[in-house]
């Protein structure tokens, strides 16, 4: 396939993605036990509704949102809450979560409900809905849906944008869905876009990914309201701002959201979601994920309960290579690197990757040779070197007056620099000193 529109500056990483993308999405058999933090989306943590040692079935909802930032879990299994404690997040850190445990002699059956219509509710009772059945962003951000949904007053939609992108390497989890799963895809675009009123759909899909092109616009039949657009393979184009640039050649100013231009955006996986929940009541309680890496002994794409803990994950897919040295969630420029095999799967996996030993050490750290690399890759436009430099000595008035809070840690600049200077994570350290500076009275 042609190479297609993209956005200006950008890297390209190896894709890594020939060992998974052809694989078929495989269902994980259930497990002994699952953990689900309460705050596994962006936004405010939600409230229990279950105590320990009720029995809950597949599907019911056992946490209730805590106002509108704030959504739905749902039991991914049918079994008994074992406890409601803390329990450790991906980043290490002990969390508030509930713990179910699986009954080994329930099948395990999805919950199916009858349709529901979203034509005929009103705008607040379909947010409601998505509220509701827990659907966040599936790209990775895990951003409430609903709350992307909710268009304040005098506001309206035109575009909705829909990101089939997948950008990151080695992920291949939204390709297998857009091949497998097309009908659900273009069904949860043509929902959303008939209550958004939008005048046209778009989905956005990289240049390699020519089978989902093809099977999308099979979906879509001669419908000349939603469109499948093929962009050339870079990173970050998975990035809102940078789809939108791709795709309409528009710039959303710093501080703005697509919203201010009158666009919305989602993730492929996100649309199949709304199909679940609207056409058969099966709320956000599994996800397809990749397993992949050097690391990985089997890789493959698996629709995993949420909640199960990322060592049965590893251990379904073969289990790790005795040389893997580091375990990341989501993918390698963007993904969270794991501080413990029991953390869970959240609804913002896309990814378990397994990375040895050679994989990981980059090498010694040189000083900057000021070649401007850094510069040719930020999508933001950003001065990547000046902003490592002023991180690196605390200069947090100065970081802020450079734009340091645009830079959307895409990590383009650190795989561009020549000297292995770890420029993202001096900025992510810095727009953390920063943001506890601005919360402090
Ligand atoms: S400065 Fe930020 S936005 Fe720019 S390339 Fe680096 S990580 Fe990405
Ligand atoms: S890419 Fe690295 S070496 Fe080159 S200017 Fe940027 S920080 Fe300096």
């Amino acid at each position: 396939m042609s190479e297609g529109a993209t956005f200006r500056h950008g890297v390209h990483p190896a894709e890594h993605k020939e060992r998974t993308e052809h694989l078929p999405i495989e269902r994980m058999p259930f497990v002994a036990n699952y953990v689900l933090p309460l705050a596994q989306h962006g936004g405010k943590p939600s409230r229990p509704i279950v105590t320990q040692g009720q029995r809950v079935v597949r599907g019911q909802r056992i946490v209730d949102p805590d106002g509108f930032m704030s959504t739905s879990l749902h039991a991914p299994v049918t079994g008994h809450v074992v406890e409601l404690g803390a329990r450790r997040h991906p980043n290490g850190s002990l969390v508030p979560a509930i713990e179910i445990a699986a009954d080994p002699f329930d099948p395990q059956c999805l919950p199916e409900a009858a349709a529901q219509d979203p034509e005929s509710m009103t705008g607040d009772e379909f947010v409601r809905q998505v509220q509701a059945a827990g659907i966040v962003g599936l790209g990775g951000a895990a951003f409430p849906a609903h709350v992307k949904y909710a268009v304040p007053a005098g506001r309206r939609v035109r575009e909705l944008v829909i990101n089939g992108c997948e950008c990151e390497p080695y992920l291949t989890c939204d390709h297998r869905v857009m091949v497998e799963r097309p009908e659900a895809v273009v069904r949860g675009v043509r929902i959303l876009a008939a209550k958004l009123g939008v005048e046209r759909s778009t989905i956005g899909v990289e240049a390699n990914k020519p089978d989902a092109v093809d099977l999308l616009r099979s979906a879509i039949g001669s419908d000349e309201a939603v469109r499948v657009v093929p962009l050339t393979v870079k990173y970050p184009q998975g990035a809102e701002k940078m789809l939108i640039k791709a795709l309409f050649g528009r710039e959303v100013p710093a501080g703005k959201l697509p919203l201010d231009l009158e666009i919305v955006v989602n993730n492929v996986g996100t649309m199949a979601s709304l199909a679940d929940w609207f056409d058969r009541g099966i709320p956000l309680i599994e996800r397809v994920l990749t397993v992949a890496g050097p690391g990985v002994e089997r890789p493959a794409n698996l629709i995993v309960p949420i909640g199960t803990s990322v060592g049965e994950v590893l251990r379904h897919a073969g289990g790790l290579k005795p040389e893997t040295r580091e375990v990341v969630l989501g993918g390698p420029m963007m993904g969270q690197p794991l501080a413990s095999l029991d953390a869970p799967v959240q609804k913002g996996t896309s990814g378990i990757l397994a990375f040895t030993t050679s994989d990981v050490v980059h090498g010694n750290e040189y000083a900057c040779l000021k070649c401007g690399r850094c510069l040719d890759a930020c999508a933001n436009f950003l001065n990547p070197s000046r902003l490592a430099r002023l991180a690196r000595a605390g200069r947090l008035d100065e970081l802020e007056h450079a734009f340091v809070m645009d830079c959307m840690e895409c990590g383009a600049c650190s795989f561009a620099c020549p000297s292995n200077i770890p420029i993202v994570q001096l900025i992510r350290t810095a727009k953390s000193s920063i943001r506890g500076q601005r919360s402090k009275p």
